[in-house]
């Protein structure tokens, strides 16, 4: 069948008779799909017509009927018909169209947009009917809307509503939901004409793979939307099964394989423990002490170790990691560090050279913005051996870069990391061995749950603090408060000290969140001129980026508005107050990873959780639980029990592996009675195991061989 991830074929010369469509064309012969689409979409990681199948829907507007503007609140997405009153281009620094809106209930709305070209504005002529969706936001002037979709008519019997839910799909620069969906339309067709999809599979039941995605990505008008939205309708249910069965079949295979070979036997890893000790300014904990133990006895056997170390933000583990790359370099091998983000590398490799030195032990960074020259020199320090400690982003396991013995990789903050890189990370080390591999992660998963889901990995917990750590002291306060909130952070930043403030959104590009960021970061500045306010958003080019967090971290800026990209490893010991706008938003673990941004240092740190109310049940536990607690594996067993199906918490919520509809802890229960089934197709359905790893997960050539 055709797998929907084989690698695309090429486009056929031009002026060639198109050839008929199938799941494995290259998505540019689909209609509408030009060179340019086609390159936003491969920043999606879409290349054929099959890929786009299981671009799945991150959520479902309601455009079935028309709001007035008047039961408009902040907070709401709404349909809304109304006329244009005005539409004026305004600086205010950047430049910005805004267009006013009125209806017949005598109520106002403003539209915002950021982007836009001279044909869009002149569209906007007084008297002409605007019909707009989009999330209503209380602007200077009233309510507005920032970059609604938007139809332009001039009679408002030229508009109509939609009669099914209207599937929104994650997006990025360059594609529109519209566009993106007539295309997806297009490949269920093409999928329609095929059969692979509609292969039973045992032991999963109805409905079939095609009839499932068929339900969500154009749900009938007769549909549950209840249970669309809740992630409960039969077809999700389905295909969430069948994904995380496939990362079940992947992750045994992976082990399995990897099992296979011999790694080197490593057993100083005690001794190490103690020659980095003798220049610590602190003691291991307990609980350092342990997983030490454990990592040293599966170091000193020939089977490659695959050992995932969970600790709560703080916990320590980098050191730990250092300990057993001490280990490796000391026997003559190399030892490599990862980490999800070149600010990261950094940070580990001041660390650990800090802690080397003394040892006469030099560490390496290769990060992608060396000049070639360094580059290519630590390259070949790489390559020959020389360099024994090396400290890099994930382009460091990419091809090109040749360790001469690496007989360890460690794996920073691993839920940035999928099944993918740690492939690439099993064949770096010398022809038929693997490297041992420590995987650590601070998303804290009770210990039985990270057993289910990674199934590939042992597991060991820093469940303890290093002593001396100051509490964060946590409140939750309405909206309504934001002005007392501003005058005390002005107060505080005054006093010299330094704050982020966490805009969230629940938005399906980046770029909607940036520019929400920037609006945040604007008004932040006229309410507190005094002070210097930085912006980091993941539409920042990485060298601006660390502009940003350069100037937050040398005390430069004294506040950082950021989107939620801070959520991850960032160590600014000064700041010590967290302002999380609309906390509501965001569920436990991701409150409790950007919460870990502060009570770094030795002062007390305060987190404000600012809020929209009225707050829906769930919302109001889990701020209870924010304020009520700052131990991650405390907070992970409260989000296991406290997320209901209902709860969409937004893309970066999930993935923890990389899974496109399925959340590992969302749907853990449904991993028990997927864990046999694995192993019966791995025995008796080699064929079909297969064919849902490479639909899934993908990687045509490594998982060909089942
Ligand atoms: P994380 O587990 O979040 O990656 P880090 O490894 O960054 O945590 O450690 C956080 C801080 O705690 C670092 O400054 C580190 O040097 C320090 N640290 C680690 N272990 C101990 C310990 N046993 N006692 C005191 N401080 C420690
Ligand atoms: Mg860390």
């Amino acid at each position: 069948m055709p797998a929907a991830r084989t690698p695309a074929k090429t486009r056929g010369a031009p002026g060639a008779a198109a050839p008929p469509l199938t799941l494995d064309t290259e998505l540019t012969f689909l209609k509408g799909a030009g060179p340019q689409a086609a390159s936003a979409l491969r920043a999606l990681d879409l290349r054929s017509v099959g890929d786009l199948l299981f671009h799945l829907p991150l959520r479902y507007e309601d455009r079935r009927a028309v709001t007035r503007l008047c039961d408009l609140r902040e907070g709401m997405e709404a349909l809304i018909r109304a006329r244009v009153e005005v539409a004026d281009v305004r600086f205010a620094p950047r430049r910005v169209l805004l267009v006013a809106l009125d209806d017949d209930s005598g109520s106002g709305l403003l539209l915002r947009f950021f982007h836009f070209n001279e044909s869009q504005r002149a569209g906007f002529v007084a008297g002409r009917i605007v019909q707009a969706f989009g999330s209503i936001r209380a602007g200077r002037n009233g309510l507005e809307m920032i970059h609604p979709e938007y139809q332009l008519v001039a009679h408002a019997g030229e508009l109509s509503v939609e009669d099914r839910l209207t599937a929104i799909y994650p997006l990025t620069a360059g594609m529109t939901q519209p566009r993106l969906r007539r295309m997806i339309g297009q490949a269920l067709d093409v999928a329609a004409r095929e059969t692979g999809l509609r292969a039973a599979l045992p032991g999963l039941g109805d409905p079939d793979t095609l009839t499932a995605l068929e339900a969500i990505h154009r749900p009938g008008s007769g549909a549950d939307a209840e249970a669309l939205r809740a992630l409960r309708h039969p077809a999700q249910l389905r295909l969430i099964r069948e994904e995380l069965l496939a990362h079940q079949l992947c992750m045994r295979l992976l082990r399995r394989q990897t099992r296979e070979r011999p790694a080197p036997p490593l057993d100083g890893t005690a001794d190490a423990a103690r020659a980095l000790q003798a220049h610590l300014p602190f003691s291991f904990t307990g609980a350092q002490q342990r997983v030490l133990n454990e990592i040293g006895e599966d170091l000193g056997r020939e089977r490659p170790m695959l050992r995932l170390v969970q600790g709560d933000v703080g916990s320590g583990k980098t050191v730990v990691a250092a300990c057993a790359m001490l280990a490796a370099a000391r026997a003559g091998h190399q030892a490599a560090l990862m980490a999800p983000t070149e600010l990261l590398a950094e940070q580990h490799q001041a660390s650990l050279r800090r802690w080397f030195e003394p040892l006469g032990l030099n560490v390496v960074l290769l990060t992608g913005k060396l000049r070639k020259r360094e580059r290519d020199e630590r390259l070949a320090q790489v390559a020959d051996g020389g360099a024994r400690i090396v400290v890099g982003t994930h382009a460091m396991f990419q091809s090109g870069v040749v360790f001469a013995r690496l007989a360890l990789a460690v794996v920073d903050e691993q839920h940035r990391f999928g099944v993918q890189q740690r492939l690439q990370l099993r064949d770096k080390g010398p022809a038929g061995t693997s490297p041992h591999q420590l995987v650590m992660s601070a998303t804290p998963i009770p210990r039985t749950l990270a057993q289910t889901l990674y199934a590939d990995l042992d597991v060991s917990v820093i469940d303890e603090l290093p002593p001396g750590r100051t509490p964060i002291a946590t409140v939750a306060l309405a909206q309504e408060k934001r002005g007392d909130v501003l005058q005390r952070l002005g107060e505080a930043c005054r006093e010299g000290r330094q704050a982020y403030w966490v805009c969230t959104l629940i938005e399906e590009s980046d770029e909607i969140e940036a520019q929400a960021a920037a609006v945040t970061a604007e008004k932040l500045r006229e309410s507190l001129p005094e002070l210097n306010i930085g912006l980091v958003h993941g539409r920042l080019k990485p060298d601006q980026k660390e502009l940003a967090m350069r100037d937050f971290k040398d005390g430069r800026t004294q506040l950082l508005v950021a989107t939620t990209v801070i959520e991850v490893g960032v160590d600014v010991p000064n700041a010590s107050i967290m302002i999380i706008d609309n906390a509501e938003r965001l569920g436990l673990s991701q409150l409790h990873q950007l919460r870990g941004r502060v009570g770094r240092g030795a002062r007390a740190s305060q987190c404000v959780l600012l809020y929209q109310g009225p707050l829906s049940q769930a919302a109001r536990a889990r701020l209870d639980v924010m304020r009520t607690t700052t131990d991650g594996f405390r907070i992970a067993q409260a989000d296991l029990e406290l997320r209901g199906p209902g709860e969409l918490l937004g893309r970066r919520q999930t993935g923890l592996v990389g899974l496109k509809l399925a959340d590992p802890v969302r749907d853990a229960p449904l991993v028990p009675a997927l864990q046999p089934l694995a192993d019966e197709y791995l025995d008796r359905h080699p064929h079909e195991a297969q064919r849902l790893i490479l639909r899934w997960v993908g990687d045509v050539e490594r998982y060909a061989r089942v």
